[in-house]
């Protein structure tokens, strides 16, 4: 993937953005029925596919959902908009087009699930995905704090910057004359699902983890007689579909350890490369150190137990008192946290051979380059 390409030129149309984004690619029958077949369910491990496998499932999706039909929208801009996401996602360890992916496959999954995607309309629908695959447009790979204790890159970022710049740059893409695939709304129209779509993004910011658990806290207080065994009864307790698509999308970014044990494990390699790799920046450039980070301190192994404990365990415990109907994910995150107090750091790296990470480089000048355009 060529990373270096100038945002301004992105943003122009006609052959240039075509080359930037490349042309639509065969699809390889075979891959294809095996990942469609997968679409709905838990077990897709998308580290399995290549990057053009990938974009011919994510259309897949919004096909299944038959939102082209639905919303207008001609499948070939819908094809030049899943591009032109692609080549916004840089090739860092983790936070690249494959997780873009993957967050976009579950969250179609876990709304099928719980029900939500049949509370939505079709433009909720189509905000929902949408958010799923631009959530991480143009990530570095180095957390918003790590931006923000930057010095040469102060002047840019303060607070949730990265969440900011994905949303921004989102609906940059979707607005370009050659994708312009919000054409059909008014202008209305088109700042609800701006609203819908940005808050949706911003919901994945880590930051507000907890506000999240104390609003599913208060949700489950407001319908305590509402038997955890009755789904349905989920529909009738009236959840706000924005509050509702907000987790959603929560639930899927962090969903790696509700995935079977070996795809669990592989992206577990892949996130701590891209923290061990932050780490060594802080260290070259002398700024404070994240803890997460230090490769020197950290355990891979422990640093997935911590996460499953005290980051995914209270979010989804909550969220299946909420939906009943993914109760058998969260088993399998207690089957993985079991599984990890089996394993070393020394134990995994033995098995790294087989879990095929990407590149080992961060993409921050990327960023910063577009930022100063
Ligand atoms: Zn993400």
């Amino acid at each position: 993937m060529d990373l270096q390409y100038s945002v301004q030129q992105a943003n122009s149309c006609g052959g240039v953005f075509q080359e930037l984004i490349g042309k639509w690619p065969p699809r390889r029958d075979d891959m294809f029925a095996r990942g469609k077949s997968l679409l709905p369910t838990m077990r897709l491990d998308p580290t399995r596919f290549t990057s053009d496998d990938l974009v011919h499932l994510a259309l897949e999706i919004f096909l299944e959902l038959d939102l082209p039909a639905l919303l207008g929208v001609e499948v070939e801009r819908l094809q030049r908009f899943i591009l032109a996401v692609r080549s916004r996602m840089f090739d860092n360890p983790y936070h690249n087009w494959v997780h873009a992916f993957d967050v976009t496959q579950t969250v179609y999954a876990l709304s099928l699930r719980t029900g939500t995607m049949s509370r939505l309309s079709a433009w909720e629908k189509f905000a929902l995905l949408v958010g799923a695959l631009c959530h991480d447009l143009e990530h570095p790979g180095v957390s918003s704090l790590f931006l923000e204790h930057a010095a040469d890159l102060a002047p840019y970022f303060k607070g949730p910057v990265l969440e900011k710049h994905h949303a921004l740059r989102a609906f940059e893409v979707m607005v370009d004359r050659e994708i312009g695939i919000l054409d059909g709304l008014n202008t209305v129209e088109y700042y609800e699902f701006r609203g819908n779509v940005s808050k949706a993004i911003l919901a994945t910011e880590i930051a507000r983890h907890k506000d999240y658990i104390s609003r599913m806290d208060e949700h489950l207080a407001g319908h305590q007689n509402t038997a955890p065994q009755d789904a349905s009864k989920v529909e009738a307790s009236h959840i706000d579909k924005q509050f509702e698509m907000e987790i959603m999308i929560k639930a899927a970014d962090i969903s790696n350890v509700l995935k079977p044990f070996s795809v669990a494990k592989r992206w577990a390699i892949r996130v701590t490369d891209e923290f061990f790799l932050q780490g060594d920046e802080e260290a070259a450039r002398g700024l404070p150190k994240t803890p997460a980070c230090d490769r020197e301190t950290q355990s891979r192994v422990a640093l997935q137990v911590g996460f499953i404990d005290f980051v995914c365990s209270p979010f989804y415990d909550r969220l299946a008192q909420i939906y009943p109907d993914i109760r058998d994910s969260v088993e399998q995150m207690q089957e993985n946290r079991n599984m990890w107090a089996a394993y070393t750091d020394e134990s995994l790296e033995a098995e790294r051979s087989l879990c095929s990470s990407a590149s080992g480089s961060l993409s921050i000048g990327v960023l910063t380059r577009a930022l100063s355009l």
